[in-house]
């Protein structure tokens, strides 16, 4: 080896450094487009989402107006031979305005977790209370369907500090889907029971000290999801059977919108199911929920990410216990 081959491969390493760095700069440059880009795609759907909903909440007031003027007409001693008609067409209107309601909150609130823009407000909950608050709400759908429900919560539950609403509509996604794709008695043989449980429980993770968490679960004796349909259902749109049967309206974006949420309390989401047996959606919550980051006024936002368990937000990871 002489001097000259040594500074030879010197010079070479040198052309390579030199080339590595332009294409590190090429790569960050293109990394900042990608960004910008998801940016304004957030952005975007977050107002298109707004705007739609002004015109929307006013034809379904309006079709409300109209429902209670027929409604008054029907009463009449001689009703008009239209009425019937008119309230059909407008339960029409309603019940598909509505829907439409729904789909753009769901959307919107998507946008606004992908944009960072979730306002975060911790307070001090009551489990007891946000479940009985729960149970009430989905009350109605379930009696329609013929579903029992239960509560459980066990004395030792602490009192969490939490965003009360955030983990509502995570909880009030899993009571949904329960509700919605637990069968009606008659057509599974079996009577539908939908349960929902808090407890306290001892959390350890590898290298961590162990710490006190809630886990609040819907179960359900339904269905089920095979494992395969369990590692997916987290994505984003994606639902079982999606697209085939359309038996069941939705959008396929509760369940990632739970997880997304879960991130910003610090808790993790766990599903276990077996098919033919039922499943159970669990959040398992920290006593505390990490500070929100302050932006100057009162209100605080966080961006979405970590927190919900690994790939497809299934079980991973730390042991729980039961206490
Ligand atoms: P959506 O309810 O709008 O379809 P989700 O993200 O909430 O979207 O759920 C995704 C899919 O996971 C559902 O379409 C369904 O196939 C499946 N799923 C969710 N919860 C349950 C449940 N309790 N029992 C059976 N399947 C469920």
């Amino acid at each position: 080896l002489t001097l000259r081959d040594l500074q030879a491969s010197q010079n070479r390493l040198r052309a390579i450094n030199a080339a590595m760095d332009i294409k590190l700069h090429e790569l960050s440059e293109a990394n900042n487009a990608l960004y910008q880009t998801a940016k304004m795609k957030g952005e975007f759907l977050a107002s298109v989402s707004h705007e739609l909903r002004t015109p929307l909440n006013s034809i379904i007031g309006f079709a409300e107006l109209l429902q209670e003027t027929a409604r008054a007409e029907a009463t009449e001693a001689e009703p008009p031979a239209s009425v019937p008609k008119r309230l059909r067409y407008l339960e029409n209107i309603l019940r598909a305005g509505r829907n439409l309601l729904g789909l753009i909150n769901t959307l919107l609130d998507m946008a606004r977790i992908e944009a960072g823009k979730v306002e975060l407000r911790p307070e001090r909950v009551s489990v007891r209370d946000v479940c009985e608050g729960l149970l009430g709400l989905i009350a109605p759908l379930a009696e329609k369907k013929g579903i029992t429900l239960k509560q459980e919560t066990s004395e030792d539950v602490p009192p969490i500090r939490t965003d009360a609403k955030k983990l509502q509509q995570i909880l009030f996604n899993f009571l949904s889907n329960a509700v919605k794709f637990t069968e009606p008695q008659e057509r599974s043989g079996r009577g539908a029971t939908i349960t929902v449980r808090a407890e306290r429980l001892i959390w350890s993770s590898p290298g961590r000290e162990a710490e006190e968490r809630v886990r609040i679960s819907v179960i359900d004796n339904g269905p089920g999801i095979s494992p395969e349909e369990q590692a997916r259902i987290f994505d984003k749109f994606y639902q079982v059977h999606g697209g085939h049967t359309r038996e069941h309206a939705g959008t396929g974006l509760g369940l990632a919108i739970s997880r997304d949420l879960a991130g910003l309390l610090g808790a993790e989401i766990q599903v276990e199911s077996e098919i033919g047996r039922g499943s159970m959606f669990s959040v398992i919550l920290p006593l505390s929920m990490p500070e929100p980051r302050l932006d100057g006024g009162e209100t605080a936002t966080a961006a979405a990410g970590g927190g919900a368990s690994g790939a497809g937000g299934r079980a991973s990871g730390p042991e729980a216990s039961v206490t």
